[in-house]
């Protein structure tokens, strides 16, 4: 019986350099082409179809999409801060959909973050339907706040403590559940208790 399969192989064509993405400075990258070969005895002999491009920084060994060849260092830090936003904006709905009830000044308060932070496009309706989509989830707060907070820069991470007070005080006062919440929130997301505060007492004469 004649054993016949298939193989994954990786070919370099192409070199240059680029911003890297995650050692954020002017690095070599390597592009490379993914192709799948038809083996035989486990010996890859015909070529078959290519699956795509990418290229590799050869410091990091980091992986991107080709077009991050291109980017300038202004273009991919402009990328990082959308991200942060975007990772913020989530962070904070699931803040608001924390306890069973959504009010408008809530919604204001994430609304005004995603525009002042290159979001233009979202609405209240949006932001509503994503905390009932939520609730639906029984979606775990903090445990998703500490998943968002491992994504963000210390800096980031402060925006993020800032606007959560906000959303949740919005409404007036802080309800059980979000003050669960808040309170466990520099543990899970290991910032320091004093640090908290600090950012806390920034947020209530904000009010
Ligand atoms: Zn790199």
């Amino acid at each position: 019986m004649i054993v016949i399969g298939t193989i994954e192989l990786k070919f370099t064509n192409g070199k240059g350099t680029f911003c890297c993405p995650q050692c954020e400075q002017e690095r070599t990258y390597r592009q490379r082409t993914r192709r799948l070969f038809l083996t035989v005895y486990f010996i890859p002999l015909i070529p078959l179809q290519t699956l795509g491009d990418f290229i590799e920084c050869t410091t990091c060994r980091g992986t991107f999409p080709v077009e991050s060849a291109t980017l300038t260092a202004d273009q991919l830090h402009a990328r990082k801060r959308q991200v942060a936003g975007e990772l913020i904006r989530r962070a904070l709905v699931a803040v608001v959909a924390a306890d069973n009830v959504v009010t408008d000044e809530e919604l204001e308060v994430v609304c005004d973050f995603a525009h002042r932070n290159e979001q233009p496009h979202i609405t209240r309706e949006q932001l509503l339907h994503e905390t009932t989509a939520i609730r639906y989830a029984e979606l775990d707060a903090l445990g998703y706040l500490r998943h968002v907070a491992s994504q963000l820069t210390k800096l980031e991470q402060e925006t993020l403590v800032y606007h959560a007070f906000l959303a949740a005080t919005a409404a007036g006062d802080l309800s059980p559940t979000r003050q669960t919440l808040l309170a466990h929130l520099p543990a899970a997301i290991g910032m320091p208790e004093a640090r908290f505060r600090e950012i806390v007492s920034r947020a209530v004469n904000h009010n």
